[in-house]
């Protein structure tokens, strides 16, 4: 029988894509989620999984599943994610993002857990020396969020010392884009990422963009980002995940297309993708925003044999375009823009 896998954080947008990528290759899963961002309908309805609503800052909890379902390895998802707001509330990245993760590992510990593959980002990179940016860059992080993933990672190294728990650390660039068959996708409240703001935007459910900072050092003045499809993400979890049940050590991989696309292009092919033109506000920098972010995932190719299948931006931009208009374009315009309306405040607000 195939390992049981624990995933955190898998009713979340890449959680929950990894655990369908498990799912198809036959493992049993077992899905813990507080619910803080993720959707219990698309756990229910889309994934055939054990869930348990929950936290993995719950110790207890944690001891109870680890013995209820004997977890044989864990996907670590689980954190707060959004870089604007863990500027201004640093304490809530670090306990949940780094005191939750302390605690999931004192329990992986204790249950005799050895093996982790975790969520990282290549915001622990801060800004860039040299594009694509390799695994051994220098780690300046400059927003609480990326600290939060940073530290955890000197953390693993420190658990792999002391207690043999290995650990595959995936650093993604901007993960984007839906499942092509519909059934999953980004789904984050309140929405501060760009793809899925601009096709709020061509849904007619927001009336327009903002685009943060407009003096970068880079050809359009916006910030440069590579775009990473949400299934080549899962699908390199799956690889890290079989590298250490078989043995693997523990190691740090890139994840990304190593084409850079600034805030103005993406806004571009995604007027071309939904046919909508898209209106835009110029706004002053986000803080924690370094300019340029953009990686390979040559490491990920060499030692686990990844290979991404969807690298095109456009089809990034058709996967989610189709994903939105299937859960939220049936919303009365009304209603969605008062909901809307606000959480652009809430996103905004920070900045
Ligand atoms: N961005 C923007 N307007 C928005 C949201 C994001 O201009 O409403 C920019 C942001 O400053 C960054 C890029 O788009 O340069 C990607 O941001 P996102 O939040 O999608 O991902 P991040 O790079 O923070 O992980």
């Amino acid at each position: 029988m195939k390992p049981t896998i624990l995933v955190t954080g898998g009713a979340g947008y890449i959680g929950s894509h990894a655990v369908l990528a498990l799912q198809q290759q036959g493992y049993r899963v077992v899905v813990l989620d507080n619910l803080s961002g993720g959707h219990k309908d698309l756990v229910e309805q889309v994934l055939d999984v054990e869930f348990v609503v929950g936290d993995t800052r719950d110790r207890p909890l944690l001891d109870q599943l680890f013995r209820d379902y004997a977890i044989d390895a864990v996907m670590h998802f689980a954190a707060y994610i959004a870089v604007g707001e863990s500027v201004e509330q640093p304490g809530k990245y670090y306990e949940n993002n780094v005191g939750g993760t302390l605690t999931l590992l004192e329990a992986m510990v204790a249950a005799g857990i050895k093996q982790l593959v975790f969520s990282s980002t290549c915001a622990i990179y801060g800004p860039p020396d040299e594009v694509p940016i390799p695994e051994s860059h220098p780690k300046r992080p400059i927003s609480p969020y990326a600290r939060s993933k940073w530290m955890v990672e000197q953390i693993l190294e420190d658990f792999d010392t002391a207690f043999g728990l290995k650990s595959v650390c995936f650093r993604y660039f901007n993960a984007a884009g839906a499942d092509p068959q519909g059934r999953l996708g980004e789904d984050h409240y309140p929405e501060t990422h760009l793809i899925p703001l601009i096709i709020q935007a061509a849904l007619g459910h927001r009336d327009s963009i903002y685009i943060f900072g407009t003096d970068y050092d880079t050809p359009d003045g916006t910030c440069i980002r590579d775009y990473i499809h949400i299934l080549d993400i899962a699908q390199a979890h799956l690889r890290g995940l079989e590298y250490l049940l078989q043995g693997g050590q523990s190691d740090a991989f890139n994840l990304g297309n190593g084409q850079g696309f600034s805030v103005r292009d993406v806004i571009e092919r995604a007027e071309a993708v939904t046919g909508k033109s898209i209106h835009v506000i110029e706004q002053p920098r986000r803080a924690g925003d370094p300019p340029v972010l953009v990686g390979t995932g040559d490491r990920a190719k060499q030692v686990l044999g990844w290979s991404p299948a969807y690298a095109d931006l456009q089809q990034i931009l058709t996967h989610a375009w189709v994903w939105h208009q299937q859960r939220h374009g049936k919303l009365e315009p009304d209603d969605s823009r008062e909901n809307l309306q606000n959480e652009a405040t809430l996103a905004v607000s920070p900045h």
